[in-house]
């Protein structure tokens, strides 16, 4: 079959649409999750401008989504000190997330057979900025801008 000039507009696996109108957010599918994904819809959101400092990390964060990368701050063994009613409420005021988002995004997720797991990473550019306001005691990590190199072992493991 041809493909008209509108088709090829929207060929390609990964689609992403920029906006600065996210408030600095980015959300992308998981994988081969984004060949379920509509053909005229975006796969990946970022929401920074070019000129953001965030744009880097929000942009290789969530290419790391679509390489199949899950968080590392929800590692099971990630044993994070979370004041969990603080980290809703925050996550309310600040994103407007339900508690089901915040369980999804942020918190632990339990070990999935069918998953390949690569040791926590707390400098990974999958894990989210925790600052100590989140967590019980005296525990926080930054953001990380760039990839660690425990994401390049793993991203050269996962494809070899
Ligand atoms: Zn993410």
């Amino acid at each position: 079959m041809e493909l008209s000039d509108n088709d090829m507009e929207y060929e390609g696996d990964i689609r992403v649409y920029l906006s600065h109108h996210y408030d600095g957010t980015g959300r992308s599918e998981i994988g081969t999750d984004a060949l379920a994904v509509q053909a005229h819809s975006p796969t990946m959101l970022l929401g920074t401008s070019y000129s953001s400092p965030r744009f880097e990390f929000t942009a290789i964060h969530e290419f790391g989504h679509a390489l199949g990368l899950m968080h590392a701050h929800q590692h099971p063994e990630a044993n994070i000190p979370w004041d969990k009613e603080k980290t809703y409420e925050l996550y309310r005021q600040k994103f407007g997330w339900s508690r089901a988002q915040v369980d999804l995004n942020v918190f632990p997720l339990p070990r999935d057979a069918s998953r390949t797991y690569a040791a926590y990473d707390r400098h990974s550019v999958m894990h989210y900025e925790i600052s100590n306001e989140y967590t019980l005691g005296d525990w926080k990590q930054t953001e990380n801008p760039h990839i660690s190199a425990a994401d390049i072992a793993f991203i050269r493991r996962i494809y070899p």
